[in-house]
């Protein structure tokens, strides 16, 4: 039978660490002669019972100290980038910290509720538009402090860890530092950079990385749970390389198909340094388009919002003052806004590397006469072309130019230069 794990597409080892603390957890209540509501159990009990559950766990595992895959903890980071199913794996472990059973066996009502969004113990922090702020985490974090009126574990999960404000992570980390015994935070991050997570809330949580899954398993979730025909999914996992959310835009979405020719369009239009600037060019500005065009919704849309907040009941006592804060947190807004369009940019220029360095696998496998699947297999035939002309050394030199390229954007080196570098080292060969 499925259980609240089954949507986690290819994360068997994710999976694993979630269980086995699910598992912990329940053990915790067990020692606690709960579930009861209203328990009157003595917090430092709760958390006495904690660390003996880790410590059993960990017997039972490796021989070495603490096995940090085992057991429970408070605090939880889940890891990986957009698409990889990171806010599932969030609720599916709490299905499983609010289940009867303690399995999270998908259907009992604690499983069923909390996948429905409507258990009273969980809370979902997603900013649909403006990032998260002080005053609403304040709330949430004095909530999230009450005993669960189920008898289990109040559960907070924030799905984009990487939007809270300064102020807002401040009081995050206040609440993770000193945790109420029954309350447990679960995060979204794409990664652990400080730029997504500070790094003292990060010192505080245990990281639960997902890992790209295979396009068999991605091919399977799609055809399963989207109703995409297994021909189109099959085609669309591969040319996703493993990532599920891409594989359903590629699926469904004829503007991503066509982003995404263009791309593969790169290699053979090479010819010199002229054709080699204008591919950079004409990539980076490719990028910056879809980029506006991601946002450019949810920007307006927040603008919108703010505006309609801070136009309410304007004339009252302390307008001045609010007309004052106001400016500021159209600033803030603008600010926020800028910099989620610098990331989308980067991530549309980093699905075009991608895929382009897709192709140039293709082609040294090809060269190398390797059993396996082309990641493209539109293009297999000019993978392979290219193959034969390059060798294994020359696609493996030009394959490791679009990494060295990726390396380079995320290391923060202009977008601009390191992808002309990269054209010229494709075209050179
Ligand atoms: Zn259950």
């Amino acid at each position: 039978m499925p259980d609240v794990f089954a949507d986690l597409v290819g994360q068997d080892d994710a999976v694993d660490t979630l269980r086995r603390a699910a598992a912990s957890a329940a053990a915790v209540l067990r020692a606690a002669h709960l579930p009861a509501p209203s328990a009157t159990a003595d917090p430092d009990d709760d958390l006495a019972a904690l660390a003996e559950a880790d410590e059993g766990a960990a017997a039972g595992g490796t021989a070495t100290a603490v096995d940090p895959g085992a057991g429970m903890t408070h605090a939880w980071i889940f890891t990986g980038p957009p698409g990889s199913g990171r806010s599932v794996a969030a609720r599916a472990f709490a299905a499983a910290l609010q289940c009867v059973h303690g399995t999270g066996c998908g259907v009992c009502p604690g499983c069923h509720t909390t996948l429905a969004g409507t258990h009273a113990d969980v809370r979902l922090v997603a900013p649909e538009g403006l990032s998260i702020g002080v005053g609403e985490m304040r709330a949430l974090v004095l909530r999230a402090a009450s005993t669960p009126s189920g008898g289990r574990w109040q559960v907070v999960i924030i799905e984009d860890a990487d939007r809270l404000t300064e102020a807002a992570g401040n009081a995050l980390l206040k609440a993770v530092e000193e945790p109420p015994p029954r309350t447990v935070f679960l995060l979204c991050a794409p990664s652990t950079h400080p730029e997504d997570v500070s790094v003292t809330i990060r010192s505080r949580c245990r990281v639960v990385p997902l890992r790209q899954p295979s396009a068999v398993a991605v091919a399977d979730v799609l055809v399963r749970r989207d109703g995409i025909a297994p021909d189109v999914a099959q085609w669309a996992a591969a040319a996703a390389q493993g990532h599920v959310g891409r594989a359903r835009r590629l699926a469904r979405d004829p503007e991503a198909r066509q982003r995404r020719d263009a791309v593969l369009a790169v290699p053979r239009r090479l010819t010199g340094v002229g054709t080699a600037l204008d591919a950079a060019s004409a990539l980076i500005e490719a990028a910056e388009a879809e980029a506006a065009a991601s946002v450019a919704e949810s920007d307006a849309a927040e603008r919108a919002a703010l505006q309609t907040a801070l136009g309410a009941g304007g004339t009252g006592r302390g307008a001045a003052g609010a007309t004052r804060g106001s400016a500021g947190q159209l600033k803030d807004l603008e600010k926020r806004q800028k910099s989620r369009a610098t990331r989308a940019q980067r991530d549309a220029l980093d699905r075009a590397l991608v895929d382009l360095a897709g192709f140039y696998r293709d082609a040294l496998t090809s060269a190398l006469r390797a059993p396996v699947a082309p990641v493209h297999t539109d293009t297999a035939t000019l993978a392979e072309a290219g193959g034969q002309k390059w060798a294994p050394e020359g696609a493996l030199r030009r394959l490791e130019a679009v990494l060295e390229c990726r390396a380079a954007i995320e290391a923060n080196v202009k977008p601009r230069i390191a992808v002309e570098a990269m054209m010229l080292s494709l075209w050179r060969g």
